[in-house]
């Protein structure tokens, strides 16, 4: 029946309220041969190219070669407020006050800058919460942070691990363990959407059991981001932080987001770890020995900013901006509802079947993880993505992958796994 699906496939794609926007985009060619395009479930990964992206990063080169350092106020987007374009649009897409979010740094940086100021490790409040399943670099830098306070990260660090035998952690399970034990816990730190199962946590719910607790709320949002709708505001979160190359597409290593509440930015009693860029920018330029930092995220800023890194950024928000994350959002569960069902008999899903605890990813459990992505590309020009051993991730990307992309995958893991 693979005909008719394929021609399924076809009719959701042409009946679909938003299409996708794939000509946007640089889709990679399929190695393979047997389409032209490949199939790019990778987004989670690394997202593609933004066909608008290569423009904006040639203006800057352009002023940079025809301006030098005049470039810094005379350039068509003026250097030194650069990162203020970006404000606007993050925000949108995070749900934050304009003032509450920057583009800066990687995200790991960003986690230790908000760490520096949010962990305060005092009396029995010492513990670090994260998830047993957190990215590595979440783990690393957790730990790093306990040893800098002169803590044992053994002691420190509360990993939280799903029941046995279930692969989800339960927010009852974290609220139950903010309300009993959350007079020792100083900061919360999990992800939106875990990296490995693709799960979306109540984020509001959680948020505000760890705040009732007495605990910082920070989130690590890079895999939801450009993936979920966010509302960081109005949940109350106190610090989160982001990756831009994932779902924003901005490209490898890209410029970071982070975000800081409204009712801490205006707290100068904060420790921070400053830089120049971090004081008013009404007064930087006097050279002044001490800082003056403004009512906004933006004091958490060290450095002048990458600008070349920043254009592929801005670019990427121009599109979020277009379409706007509710309409992708509803798209996303629309792809990813349609491809849970192909799969179903195909592989093990061990991301939530429930629409509303995941994003767009869906993880299946497989035999050779590694083995079955070579052959998913090599034979399918399938693009996806493995976790070792095991877990293959698949991430339908409502701004360029396509029912059809869904039907691909699916075929090519049924002709592999069965
Ligand atoms: C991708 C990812 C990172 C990567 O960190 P960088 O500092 O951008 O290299 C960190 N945490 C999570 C949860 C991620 O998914």
């Amino acid at each position: 029946m693979t005909g008719d699906q394929e021609a399924e496939a076809r009719r959701l794609d042409e009946t679909d309220p938003l299409p996708a926007v794939r000509e946007r985009f640089h889709v990679p060619p399929a190695p393979g041969g047997l389409y032209e395009e490949s199939a790019y479930l990778a987004g989670n990964s690394l997202g593609l190219q933004p066909r608008a992206v290569a423009a904006r990063v040639r203006e800057e080169l352009q002023d940079w070669a025809r301006l030098g350092v005049e470039g810094h106020t005379q350039a068509r987007r003026p250097w030194v407020d650069y990162h203020e374009l970006l404000r606007e649009p993050a925000a949108r897409l995070v749900g934050a006050l304009p003032r509450e979010v920057v583009a800066m740094n990687s995200l790991t940086v960003n986690l230790h800058l908000m760490m520096a100021t949010f962990y305060r490790p005092a009396g029995e409040r010492t513990r670090i919460v994260i998830e047993d399943s957190a990215f590595p670099s979440d783990s690393y830098a957790v730990a790093s942070q306990a040893v800098h306070h002169g803590l044992d990260p053994e002691q420190t660090v509360v990993r939280l691990r799903p029941r046995p035998g279930e692969e989800h952690l339960r927010t009852e399970d974290v609220l139950d363990l903010l309300e009993r034990d959350g007079h020792r816990v100083a900061v919360v730190l999990l992800g939106g959407v875990n990296y490995l199962t693709g799960q979306l946590m109540d984020m509001q719910a959680i948020t505000k059991a760890g705040r009732a607790a007495g605990a910082v709320v920070g989130w690590d949002l890079a895999h939801a981001a450009g993936n979920v709708p966010l509302r960081l505001h109005d949940w109350d979160v106190d610090f989160a932080a982001w990756c831009t190359y994932k779902y924003l597409n901005s490209g490898p290593g890209a410029v970071a987001g982070c975000f800081v509440h409204e009712r801490h930015v205006r707290d100068t009693s904060l420790p921070r770890l400053a830089g120049w860029w971090g004081t008013d920018p009404a007064t930087r330029f006097r050279m002044e020995p001490r800082i003056s930092p403004p009512a906004s995220a933006d004091a958490w800023q060290l450095s002048n900013p990458p600008i070349m890194a920043l254009a592929p950024v801005l670019a990427s928000l121009e599109i979020f901006d277009r379409y706007g994350m509710d309409a992708l959002r509803a798209r996303s569960e629309r792809l990813t509802g349609y491809l849970a069902a192909r799969l179903t008999g195909v592989a093990e899903i061990i991301t939530p079947a429930d629409a509303a605890a995941r994003g767009c990813q869906l993880s299946v459990r497989v035999a050779d993880a590694a083995g079955t992505v070579r052959r998913l590309a090599a034979s399918y020009g399938v693009i996806a993505d493995a976790r070792e051993p095991d877990v293959v991730r698949l991430a339908p990307v409502p701004l360029y992958n396509t029912f059809h992309d869904c039907h691909r995958v699916a075929e090519a893991l049924a002709s592999i796994t069965g």
